[in-house]
């Protein structure tokens, strides 16, 4: 048997969006610079693209910049945001992918910026009435903190987030690749001057994705060459790519209560059955409403096993994930579990869950966990 369960890493291609996808890999293959009808075909798609997104988010397609993923979405909203906002102060946590705290450590050792980072409370949560004062103390000043944490789940507050920087004058960044697609989002109500997006975390193409940059932003070049995006990012944009994003933005909006209530199904009995099956399991993070539902991280008790757990269940056909998914194969302890003071000599693994996931999937998890423990 095979069981996929680590969605927070890639999920599978919709074949629906594979299906809308196709033609821009076959027959309309135009460059969207072209001015001659191949062209122009391809640029329609991506305008159209750009206009599905912009209303699911209910900003204007204007607003919208399509990038090679989330981490290059993170890296254009912190280079070019703190260069072109004139930021010198960036508020964040100690939880954010490497896509956003690599980036900080390097723009502070250039000396573009002072970096404060947010004291964390119990689980991970984060301290928003630290939050509030760092906000007092600096000035020019740019919050980015993730909406829903990549490996433990947490959700952040956004609406108070983005009022706090509202009321500070903060311009407020957020990556919400994790979020997107399983939530409704508005990024004006949310008050978020940007965020970062990445197709293949709800079923669209891997190397696809968006920064959402407001209106009053105005941001410099961060990929130089030609004109495309505005000018924000040079180089022949990936239509199939986009045209794909915008198919798997618009079934997940279409289906989000359906597969939503199906997955936190799934998420629930996984707990009652772990904590059934194996004596001493504890989740990590936040619980219930505070966590993002396709996520569940968990600890399991001291084993001498330990090294060799996610091996032993990929043998037995089972995809999970130990630390942060982007580095898995490397093995380095996870900078969120350290963070939030987990018990590092337990194992731990997440578990992140899809539409396409069953129950079968669940016993035969954790069946096989108790077996290879
Ligand atoms: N941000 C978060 C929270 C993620 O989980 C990931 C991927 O795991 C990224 C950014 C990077 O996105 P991409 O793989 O599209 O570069």
């Amino acid at each position: 048997m095979k069981v996929y369960l680590d969605n927070a890493a890639t999920t599978s291609l919709d074949p629906a969006v594979l299906d809308a996808m196709l033609p821009y890999l076959k027959d309309k293959y135009g460059n969207p610079s072209s001015i001659h009808a191949y062209g122009r075909e391809s640029r329609s798609a991506i305008e159209k693209a750009r206009r599905t997104i912009a209303d699911h988010f209910s900003v204007s397609p204007g607003e919208i910049f399509f990038t090679s993923g989330g981490t290059e979405a993170n890296n254009m909203a912190l280079h070019s945001g703190i260069r072109s906002l004139d930021i010198k102060n960036v508020i964040s946590s100690k939880l954010e992918h490497h896509a956003v705290s690599h980036t900080l450590n390097y723009l502070e050792a250039a000396g573009n910026i002072k970096v404060h980072w947010v004291n964390l409370k119990d689980n991970g949560v984060i301290d928003m009435d630290h939050m509030e004062h760092l906000l007092g103390s600096n000035e020019q000043v740019m919050v980015s903190l993730m909406y829903a944490n990549n490996e433990i789940a947490n959700l952040l507050p956004v609406q108070k987030a983005g009022s706090l920087c509202e009321n500070h004058n903060a311009v407020f960044h957020s990556d919400v690749v994790q979020a997107i697609g399983h939530y409704p989002i508005d990024f004006q109500e949310l008050k978020l001057n940007m965020a970062s997006c990445s197709a293949h975390k709800f079923h669209g193409p891997k190397s696809t994705g968006f920064l959402y940059v407001q209106g009053d932003c105005l941001l410099q070049p961060f990929i130089h060459g030609g004109p495309q995006e505005r000018n924000m990012r040079g180089g022949t944009e990936n239509v199939y790519g986009i045209v794909g994003l915008a198919k798997a933005l618009d079934l997940a909006v279409e289906n989000m209560d359906k597969d939503r209530a199906h997955i936190e199904g799934l998420k629930s009995y996984m707990m009652t059955e772990l904590q059934t099956a194996i004596e001493g399991v504890l989740f990590n993070g936040e619980s219930g409403g505070d966590s993002l539902y396709t996520i569940l991280n968990l600890s399991l008790p001291i084993t001498e096993k330990r090294e060799m757990l996610l091996f032993n269940l990929d043998i037995k056909g089972i995809a999970v994930s130990g630390g942060s998914a982007c580095s898995s194969g490397v093995s380095e302890d996870s900078h969120v579990l350290m963070a939030i003071g987990t018990d590092m000599e337990r194992p731990s693994v997440r578990i992140s869950f899809s539409k396409y996931n069953t129950k079968t999937d669940i016993d035969y998890l954790v069946k096989t966990l108790v077996e290879v423990l």
